[in-house]
């Protein structure tokens, strides 16, 4: 493609703009798509925050940080050529190992010479003579593009705690996203975890290993199962290699089907599985009907209750406010045996809540401890949060932010009434699976779609009021049923550090890939006609 598309009728919008598409994010997301956009001649900028490659694998360097989906399913399959190359050390692969294989990635397509690191966007705002995006960074550079394509990440937006004090405490404090590239260490160190999530759970098993004493204050324990990871060796990886792409499968009968015999045997089985086993390739009820779900979360109790010596420790990390898998499952090597190390205290702050954090530690409501290091596992305001720290401005000048003050309106999770030409991957309200595989599905359509613009000369792309509406009616009507639509969790919006973030909403899409798949294609195939295309 030569420059820009033109507009037919002449109009204003033939102004020289600075890029024919802005990538916001260069993870997994950001940097396949800058790959697909290069492949239609366009002119691609990717903007990032931090200093290279990788998202989520570059930012979370905590102890622990580690995959819990098999490694080996969360390659880009776009290249066989990189499939080819690419061996995995781990089946689930620690934070390094996975930030090298995202640099590889950059390095093999050559990707970084269209990235500019340090350069976090701010604003966006549309314009409307122009059909475009002006995108300004945070040191005021301005930047104009025709498309805006957002890969800002699911969990990119951290979260600190709304504990006053934070400021106040003298010694080191980390937040396990923005964790020092220099190693932090522990030995002798009296150390406190705030949080209890994913996060935390790899945190604490790591530095309990080498903390002179360890504090966790734990607010909501999770339904922890083990992740059995393993080396893979050369025979096991070319195994692997000759089943690319492996699933799970659910299992199609239902727990309540079976007898209690069969059903506690099959449970053993999948927990001495390694990954998410026991959650996505369970019976196929214990996620939709309570009572098969209080058995499956039973079962998960006793586990606990078995490998937690103390018993009033042990009550204390089994969950009592949802059923098991209703928020997502942690997977843990080792975590509940630290509670019974004499270097670790359990603090459950629903008992003795966190009052302040002080100049030498953390006072509860019954004790003022006192920490060298303070590290914060409090997660992520998910999904629309790095959305929202951005102004991003539609037609008439309207917020996104304020378009979503009660939920995304999205359709297919891509696109937004309102705001022409922003396209997004993983946003809100798109088809979930396989992260890369989704990725790549739904940055081939984005590409196809700005293909199919450009090759007409079309340069405004806007969803329709009525298709977002449609869309996001589907995909709550779709969540229906859903346990996990019951309960308080990043998964259904709620960050309780955050302001507005305390009504649950639907976030993600539940109908599975491939209906979702089924529906994008089929808007392509009728030539993206439920668009209005100008
Ligand atoms: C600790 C942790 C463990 C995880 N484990 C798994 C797992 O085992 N399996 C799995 O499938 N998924 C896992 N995930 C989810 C993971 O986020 C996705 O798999 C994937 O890495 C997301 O890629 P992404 O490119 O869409 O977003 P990210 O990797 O989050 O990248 C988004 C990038 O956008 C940048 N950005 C955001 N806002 C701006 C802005 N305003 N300006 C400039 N740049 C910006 C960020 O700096 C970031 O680098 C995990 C997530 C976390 C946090």
């Amino acid at each position: 493609m030569d420059g820009l598309p033109a507009v037919p009728d002449g109009s204003s919008t033939e102004a020289v703009l600075d890029f024919d598409a802005i990538v916001l994010g260069a993870g997994v997301t950001g940097l396949y798509q800058l790959y697909k956009l290069r492949e239609l001649g366009l002119k691609v900028r990717v903007f990032e925050t931090g200093t290279a490659v990788g998202g989520t694998w570059y930012w979370n360097r905590y102890p622990g940080a580690r995959f819990d989906s098999e490694s080996w399913t969360y390659g880009y399959s776009f290249s066989k050529e990189l499939l080819e190359e690419w061996d995995w050390e781990e089946h689930f692969a620690g934070q390094p190992e996975t930030e090298r294989y995202l640099n590889y990635v950059a390095d093999k397509f050559g990707l970084r010479r269209d990235i500019q690191f340090k350069s976090r966007v701010t604003a966006a705002h549309y314009q409307e003579d122009t059909r475009s995006w002006d995108v300004v960074l945070e040191d005021g550079r301005c930047y104009t593009t025709r498309f805006l394509i957002t890969a800002v990440g699911v969990l990119s937006a951290a979260t600190m705690p709304a504990i006053p004090g934070v400021e106040t405490f003298q010694g080191q404090s980390c937040h396990t996203h923005y964790w020092p590239k220099e190693p932090v260490r522990f030995e002798g160190k009296r150390v406190a975890v705030i949080g209890t999530g994913a996060t935390g759970i790899q945190t604490i098993t790591e530095v309990a290993k080498t903390a002179g004493h360890l504090t966790v204050f734990q607010r909501t324990p999770q339904w922890s199962a083990p992740l059995h990871n393993a080396k893979i060796g050369a025979e096991e990886m070319r195994g692997i290699r000759a089943n690319y792409p492996e699933i799970y499968a659910t299992d199609p009968r239902a727990a309540l089907e079976v007898t209690p015999k069969e059903r506690d045997a099959f449970w053993e089985k999948l927990y001495a599985e390694p990954g998410f086993g026991i959650w996505m390739g369970n019976f196929k009820d214990i996620l939709v009907d309570r009572q098969a779900n209080a058995l499956i979360s039973d079962f998960i109790a006793r586990k606990i209750r078995e490998r937690v010596k103390d018993p009033v420790v042990a009550e204390k990390l089994i969950p009592k406010n949802h059923g098991f898998g209703t928020r997502r499952v942690p997977l843990e090597s080792g975590y509940f045996e630290v509670y019974n190390q004499p270097n670790v205290e359990l603090v459950d702050i629903n008992e003795t809540p966190i009052e302040r954090i002080t100049p030498v530690g953390i006072k509860t409501s019954d004790h003022e401890y006192e920490f060298d290091i303070i590290i914060y596992a409090t997660g992520f305001d998910a999904i629309t949060g790095a959305f929202d720290r951005i102004d991003i401005r539609g037609v008439g000048g309207v917020s996104l932010k304020d378009k979503w003050k009660d939920g995304p309106q999205t359709f297919l999770g891509i696109l937004i009434d309102g705001f022409p030409n922003m396209l997004m991957v993983m946003g809100p309200h798109a088809g979930l699976g396989n992260f890369p595989r989704a990725v790549e599905y739904t940055a081939d359509w984005v590409t196809g779609l700005i293909r199919f613009a450009c090759d007409r000369g079309l340069t405004r792309i806007e969803a329709t009021a009525a298709g977002a509406v449609a869309w996001t009616d589907h995909v709550i009507a779709s969540s229906e049923g859903l346990l996990f639509t019951e309960v308080d969790s990043w998964m259904t919006g709620i960050n309780r550090n955050v302001e507005g973030k305390q009504v649950r909403r639907i976030m993600r899409y539940s109908g599975g890939h491939p209906a979702f798949r089924k529906r994008c294609d089929a808007v392509a195939a009728d030539g993206y006609r439920e668009l209005v295309l100008a």
